[in-house]
């Protein structure tokens, strides 16, 4: 069998032809799943994810406090999942951020082809959980991230909900802390639940009932929403689910909370799974109908789908996968990286973070000083200061990130897009605006969620890109405005 090697400095591997493990998916188990892996010297590569079955970290970026998982009395999701990512990278994960577009289960060993990588693994973890599922209401198209939203936690605080009253569809755990959070904002909750009883636990329903700012609608289907005279979102229509009658309701927001799908769909049926897509496992543990492929968390688990089983689950899978690798003479010896690959490495995060310290500067209460510090030179600023200095005086392409501070796509999106931004040096102006600091700023930009990436060019808006979008979308559009402009001064 051939050695295996193990540093205490970040193990990544290079040049493999064949990885060990591959792992996709980044929430609870795909992380967990890692740590084990990469601390059992598998040196494992994971597909993080980036927009098709949700972002980098899973379910939990797009939450506020998680007060279950041991440990933490109570931490917020996405600070959780950072320190889960950190963890993996610590024991020599190498992390993608990029989707698993198919795989070929057919020969060994296994294809994984991501969007923009394509490699051979001898064992797979899948830990892609699941998605939130759509209403398809009639009108959700039109108002979809103009009233309608599957995120409380993302799009919440955005302008368009303040102190305005807004619904949520579901009576799980999902729907009622949505509920909850939107009391923050919203100046009243109806939380529409289907059938005669909530499925939440006690706990949450008991805090529902006992908030004056919500009140529960049983038995009510959601038939349609329906807009004002300037075509924004101005209501519902409700149908009792008992008598059949039809009422409307006034709200500017309607929020889903109705359970989810798993991601399964890329495996195109490679895998066993039930009628809806969740994989069967075999025994009882995380072994798929596939030798070699195992599976972790909601992708699979139909009943439990907490943080912690996820974590419990992706365990298994690794030490079921390093036991398959190992009985099976697979495993393959890790190459180190080189002292100097890994100093140019630490260089250029050290670089990247000092980019990041340039850009919040800017950031100051003091009206004066932001004047002073204000450099038109930069490319990476923070703050509708800079955002009003930069939409008058810049001759670059301006481009806005619009974040909330308890949106988890948000934070996986911001190091995505400086890193595009980096590839742009001197060429365009960044800025990045906190909605909830500067509601007034979002509100004249008419954005109505976080993230939101808007690109403007001599004071005019070019582009408007609400959520997380691929690398690849966010350079063709830098890249066609710069050309235009390029054109247009020739
Ligand atoms: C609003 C909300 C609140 C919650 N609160 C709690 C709580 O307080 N406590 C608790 O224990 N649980 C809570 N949960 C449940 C918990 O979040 C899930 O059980 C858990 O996240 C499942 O983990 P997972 O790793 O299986 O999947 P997920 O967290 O769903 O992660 C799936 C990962 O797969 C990636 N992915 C998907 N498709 C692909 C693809 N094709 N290629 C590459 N990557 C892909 C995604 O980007 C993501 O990184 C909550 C869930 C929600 C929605």
């Amino acid at each position: 069998m051939p050695v295996r090697t193990r540093s205490p400095s970040p193990p990544f591997c290079i040049l493999l032809q064949v990885e060990n493990l591959v792992i996709i998916g980044s929430g609870p188990a795909g992380y967990t799943a890692a740590i084990y892996a990469s601390r059992a010297s598998l040196s494992p590569k994971v597909y993080c994810g980036y927009s098709k079955g949700g972002v980098p970290g899973g379910q939990l970026m797009t939450t506020t406090e998680i007060e279950n998982f041991p440990g933490f009395i109570d931490i917020a999701g996405p600070d959780l999942m950072d320190r889960m990512r950190a963890q993996a990278e610590k024991w020599g994960s190498e992390l993608l951020t990029e989707d698993v577009e198919s795989v070929d289960l057919s020969s060994r060993p296994f294809t994984i082809k991501g969007t923009e990588t394509t490699v051979k693994a001898n064992s797979i973890i899948l830990a892609t959980g699941a998605t939130a599922k759509r209403l398809g209401i009639p009108s959700e198209h039109e108002f979809w991230s103009r009233g309608i939203s599957a995120c409380a936690i993302c799009d919440g605080a955005s302008p368009l909900f303040k102190d305005q009253e807004v619904a949520v569809v579901g009576g799980g755990d999902t729907a009622t802390e949505e509920a909850v959070y939107l009391t923050k904002y919203g100046k009243h909750v109806h939380l529409l639940v289907r059938g005669p009883t909530m499925r939440a636990s006690k706990a949450m329903q008991e805090r529902v009932l006992a908030n004056g700012k919500i009140t529960v609608h049983f038995n009510t289907e959601v038939e349609d929403a329906f807009a004002d005279a300037k075509g924004a979102m101005a209501g519902l229509r409700l149908k009792d689910g008992e008598t059949g009658e039809v009422r409307e309701l006034a709200v500017k927001g309607l929020f889903y909370g109705i359970g989810h799908n798993p991601n399964s769909a890329f495996l195109e049926g490679q895998v066993e799974t039930d009628a809806a897509g969740y994989i069967k496992n075999r025994n009882g543990g995380p072994w798929t109908s596939v030798e070699g492929v195992f599976s972790a968390g909601d992708l699979h688990d139909t009943e439990w789908r907490q943080a912690i089983t996820a974590a419990g689950s992706g365990c298994q899978a690794a030490l079921a996968a390093e036991r398959y690798l190992t009985s099976n003479d697979l495993v393959v010896k890790c190459q180190l990286h080189d002292e100097d690959q890994m100093k140019a490495e630490e260089e250029e995060k050290a670089k990247a973070a000092k980019e990041g310290g340039k850009g919040d500067d800017a950031k100051d209460s003091n009206g004066a000083s932001l004047e002073e510090e204000f450099n038109l030179y930069a490319d990476k600023h923070r703050g509708q200061f800079a955002l009003r200095k930069l939409y008058h005086e810049s001759d670059r392409l301006l481009t806005v990130l619009y974040t909330s501070p308890t949106c988890g796509p948000c934070r996986s999106l911001k190091p995505i897009l400086n890193k595009v931004v980096d590839e742009y040096e001197g060429r365009i102006h960044f800025v990045e605006i906190d909605i909830a600091e500067d509601p007034e700023i979002a509100k004249a930009a008419g954005v109505n969620g976080s993230p939101t990436v808007q690109m403007f060019m001599n004071k005019e808006r070019v582009a408007n890109l609400p959520g997380v979008k691929m690398k690849s979308e966010y350079r063709k559009l830098i890249e066609a405005h710069l050309k235009e402009g390029a054109n247009a001064s020739k």
